[in-house]
This record gives structure tokens, sequence and C-alpha cells, in this order.
């Protein structure tokens, strides 16, 4: 929070009024890139309260999504690097990494099964 123009606000309202422009009432701020102390304008927009619910949500379930099938990966990588072992390098590369390109890795899977 800071203080600007005699009100407290957060710093991501302050830099969207100052370099994007007015926040229309009642809107509230998004941050695109998720991350909630960035105060990129580039990150920021300014979006209706129910919008940003369903983003917040949406959001959510893809993080859900995302942790179950890293723990299906983690389970194929122990059943197939045993039979395998030059998988695991590209499944724990692949688990690291922001992504998990879980076609790609099922497409290398089969390239060693091959
Ligand atoms: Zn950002």
């Amino acid at each position: 929070m800071v203080r600007h123009e005699r009100r407290t606000q957060t710093i991501h309202r302050v830099v969207y009024r100052e370099l994007v422009g007015e926040i229309p009432e009642g809107f509230e701020i998004d941050h695109t890139c998720t991350e909630k102390l960035c105060a990129n304008p580039r990150h920021l927009e300014a979006i209706a309260p129910a919008e940003h619910h369903r983003r917040t949500r949406e959001r959510a379930n893809e993080r859900c999504r995302r942790r179950e099938e890293r723990r299906r990966i983690a389970r194929l990588s122990d059943v197939c690097t045993s039979v395998y072992p030059e998988s695991r390098a590209t499944l724990s590369g692949a688990l690291s990494g922001p992504d998990f390109p879980v076609a790609e890795i099922g497409h290398q899977m089969r390239l060693f099964a091959g």
C-alpha cells in the first residue's frame, strides 16, 4: 500500500492510474501475469469484479490440473524410467519447468519405447 494523492491505495492501482488510465468505478485490477506483487503496467488490467472472480477461479483450476498432471507424470516416471532409464532426464527437465508438455513427454516416451 502507498500513500498517493491523500489516499492509501495499492501500488498497482496507482501505477495503473498514472501510466495506463482511469480505473472505471467499481473495477478491480487484475494481474495478467498472476504475480500479485507485480506493478508492471503491461501486466495490469482494469476489469469488472465478476470477470476478476472468473479469472481467479480459472487460474485455481489450472493450478489443480497441473498439480494432478505433475503427480501423474511422477508416477509415470517411476514406472517408465525403471524400464527406460534414458527417459529420466527428459521427464525431470519437464517437471521442473513452468509448463508440463504432456504431449511432448508422451511422444518422447513412445520414442524411448519404440
Ligand atoms: Zn507482472
